[in-house]
């Protein structure tokens, strides 16, 4: 199964990198998008992908990094979208949640990048709490109707639901839903499941029953449960559409035994 949102990256993994992708990869993880926060941080990202096939990296800058220099080192990393181990930009958007970085520097960036999506075709990947009305307005202006994506780790209710699916993007479910599973009835009750991405956001939102620790890439498999026993599916086949969502969006290299013994791979 692929985890279509991970941030092995981060220090929460300094101590025992290699050992968590072995690991994981022997759990049954077939693919795993690693998503870049900042331009600091690219070099970890970089090491990740050239060091295992099934991992590919989105370029971006989290809105939490948000700076006056962020702009320009974005600028920098742009020569990445061209590689083939790069599958999307961001994660990028607006957060009004934490107060860690000025709106200001954070809608500039939220905007450089859903043009950065816009020129290069690659899918967008939103990071949007508590800032969907802005967030849509941003992507309307600067993507032209142009770009595609997924809004991760979604945590809108059901009219931020619809206003995501009539843009085309696709709607990221993590760990989240584990914790108040009825929730997400009403959203998963409206939404075609083609809209449907599975994540951890790794290492944070670890999914119930034991949401203390780290998280990673393997416990995307219990949120899947969940998600699967909300749409009275069974899992296995929640997460062949699911991994067919993610290669949907994020192109055929995100590799999984279900396209490959379905001829889709390219
Ligand atoms: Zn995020
Ligand atoms: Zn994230």
């Amino acid at each position: 199964m692929i985890d279509t949102h991970a941030h092995l990256h981060l220090p929460e993994y300094d101590g025992d990198r290699e050992r968590v992708v072995t690991r994981n990869f022997a759990m049954g993880i077939t693919g795993i998008v690693e998503v870049c926060i900042s331009h600091d941080r690219w070099p970890l990202v970089d090491r990740l992908v050239k060091a295992d096939r099934r991992i590919h990296a989105t370029v971006g800058i989290h809105p939490h990094e948000a700076s006056p220099s962020a702009l320009a080192e974005l600028r920098r990393m742009e020569v990445h979208c061209g590689r083939d181990e790069v599958v999307a930009v961001g994660e990028t958007g607006l957060d009004t949640y934490r107060d860690y970085a000025p709106l200001e520097d954070q809608r500039a960036l939220f905007a450089a990048q859903v043009g950065l999506a816009r020129e290069t075709g690659l899918p967008l990947v939103i990071h949007c709490r508590e800032a969907f009305a802005e967030v849509f307005a941003i992507l309307d202006r600067e993507g032209r109707g142009r770009v595609r994506g997924v809004f991760h780790c979604f945590s809108g209710g059901l009219e931020e639901a619809r206003e995501t699916h009539a843009r085309n993007f696709s709607i990221g479910l993590a760990g989240g839903v584990t914790y108040a599973p009825d929730r997400w009835r009403p959203i998963l009750r409206y939404l075609p499941r083609e809209a449907l991405l599975l994540e951890t956001d790794c290492p944070y939102l670890r999914p119930a029953p034991d949401r203390r620790g780290r998280n990673e890439p393997a416990w995307v498999f219990r949120t899947a449960e969940v998600v699967a026993e909300l749409l009275e599916l069974e899992t296995d086949q929640l997460v062949e559409e699911a991994d067919r969502n993610a290669a949907r969006l994020f192109g055929p290299r995100l590799r999984s035994p279900h396209l490959a013994s379905s001829g889709e791979e390219g």
